[in-house]
């Protein structure tokens, strides 16, 4: 596996003068790229960067992001996306936790930069670095990397603890998207819109990489905005993106949704959480078909896939493993067969990462068997090997000696109409040790009447599923890529009991 630092001057080849990033003032060919990132490689190793060295890069999705990704790997170094969302603390700890021997800096983030104070010099993508990237030297001789080399190190959404780096190799990388390749219809003609973050394993591997191999563009979008989504997609025909649910459901409620012109997507994947029923309908109903992945940073991301085309009668399911991933399950702390009782998935397969950055215990005990990877998540797989996401291992309430499925709880509570979002967490209870807490976000301009929903619950769940608790709330909180800050929640003081 070449490195990924040689896909612009290998896709050159083919594609030199059709266009590879797409940006609101300029658009980059794959020769320009191929020729761009080789002076930015130059430029990083005269600031001293070597093969290996990590280099952070803080800012919103834009073109100078995946150049700068491209030209770092390039160089044999390794790339540190950070999210420009965190506090300069938080920034601060993971330039220091990475060892950072530079940090790329985005216009929009300099002044998150400069909180941090890092130790490490900054290089500004509004400041010198165009002028690099056009008029410097190339870099002379690129250095052999091998699939094991480290390309990558993200910091995990972390729930608990302090935030951990995997480490992602270029064979991951590639193998990812491979696998990604092989189960979409990702095409050199695409016109692919980058809107979840490229600090994140969603951005980086579910459509750009895969869009990249092919000699289709990407134009990466700086910030979600639904609306303007929906009217990108029409006025630049746009055939595929990957997304996170939330970025679904808020484009389905924004008033430009019927009007939208969708005909030219093809592909739309999402992943990184669960999605309601009701928003993937929403978009079956307009005749797209979406592609729910399953995954985590740890593998790069993909794991489990919906095939082409879907299938309308599963509209949650998360599909099938992807070509070269292996699925097997943890039961009664052994690696088990697929199908049978929810349970905790294992995965293997050359896109699953070898452990996190400095830290050799929780590498070791990310794994069992050997290779096998411990997802933390619970889920079901039928006779047909299509898997449904239960919950996360961590959030499973027991309560008086029953296990409760959050998730299961929730996809109850968003039937209601007036409910937009939910979420339930365990919380102490001195008689069941623990129970349920739903914090119920409701839709702007209804009103939230406890007893009928309380009265909906007990129609569709078992009486132990019910929430002691339900507590109305403007908004849930949550992180950049719109997974539920549950710890947040469980620290909330709760009212009395009903
Ligand atoms: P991260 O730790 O940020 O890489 O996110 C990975 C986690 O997101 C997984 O371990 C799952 O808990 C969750 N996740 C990813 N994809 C899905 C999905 N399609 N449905 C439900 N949860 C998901
Ligand atoms: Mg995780």
């Amino acid at each position: 596996v070449p490195g990924l630092g040689s896909w612009p001057e290998r896709r050159a080849r083919a594609a030199a003068h059709r266009p590879a990033l797409v940006g609101p003032d300029r658009t980059v060919t794959y020769g320009e790229l191929a020729r761009r990132v080789d002076r930015l490689a130059e430029g990083l190793r005269a600031r001293g960067v070597a093969p290996g060295d990590r280099v952070a890069q803080l800012g919103v999705n834009a073109v100078t992001v995946l150049e700068t990704f491209f030209a770092v790997w390039r160089l044999g170094a390794v790339v540190v996306p950070l999210n420009h969302r965190l506090a300069a603390a938080e920034i601060a700890y993971m330039l220091g936790d990475a060892g950072a021997a530079l940090l790329v800096v985005g216009p929009d983030a300099a002044e998150l930069a400069a909180a941090a104070g890092p130790s490490c010099p900054m290089l500004r993508t509004d400041g010198e670095f165009d002028e690099i990237a056009t008029a410097g030297a190339p870099l002379a001789a690129p250095p052999a990397v091998t699939p094991d080399d480290p390309a990558v190190l993200l910091y995990t959404s972390g729930t608990t603890g302090r935030p951990k780096a995997a480490v992602l190799s270029h064979g991951n990388l590639t193998w990812n998207t491979i696998n990604q390749l092989a189960d979409t219809d990702v095409a050199s003609t695409d016109r692919a819109l980058c809107i979840a973050p490229l600090f994140h394993c969603v951005g980086l591997g579910q459509i750009t990489l895969p869009t990249l191999l092919k000699g289709g563009s990407v134009e990466p979008l700086p910030r979600f905005d639904p609306g303007a989504v929906l009217a990108r997609i029409g006025a630049a025909g746009i055939t595929s993106f990957s997304a996170v649910p939330t970025m679904l459901q808020m484009m389905v409620e924004h008033p430009g949704w019927e009007s939208a012109e969708l005909g030219t997507l093809h592909t739309v994947l999402y992943g990184g959480s669960p999605v309601q029923e009701r928003v993937a309908r929403a978009w079956l109903d307009r005749g797209v078909r979406l592609q729910q992945g399953y995954g985590m940073t740890e593998a790069s991301p993909g794991v489990c896939m919906v095939p082409r085309g879907g299938d309308p009668a599963r509209p949650v399911s998360v599909g099938v493993p992807h070509f070269f991933t292996d699925t097997a399950m943890l039961r009664d702390g052994a690696r088990d067969e697929l199908p049978g009782t929810p349970a905790e998935l294992l995965v293997r397969g050359p896109h699953v990462f070898s452990g996190y950055w400095g830290r050799p215990e929780e590498s070791a005990a990310a794994f069992v068997d050997g290779d096998w990877f411990r997802t933390g998540d619970v889920l079901r797989v039928d006779e047909d090997g299509w898997a449904e996401v239960v919950d996360r291992v961590k959030d499973v309430i027991i309560s008086g000696g029953e296990n409760i499925y959050p998730a299961e709880v929730e996809a109850v509570l968003v039937r209601r109409d007036e409910v937009a979002d939910a979420a339930v967490v365990g919380v102490p209870d001195a008689r069941w040790g623990e129970v349920g807490a739903a914090y119920v976000q409701v839709r702007d301009g209804q009103a939230f009447d406890e007893a009928a929903v309380r009265a909906h619950l007990e129609a569709h769940l078992a009486r132990h599923k019910i929430p002691k608790y339900l507590v109305a709330v403007e908004a849930l909180p949550r992180n950049a890529t719109g997974k539920i800050r549950r710890v947040e929640l469980r620290e909330r003081a709760l009212p009395a009991a009903a």
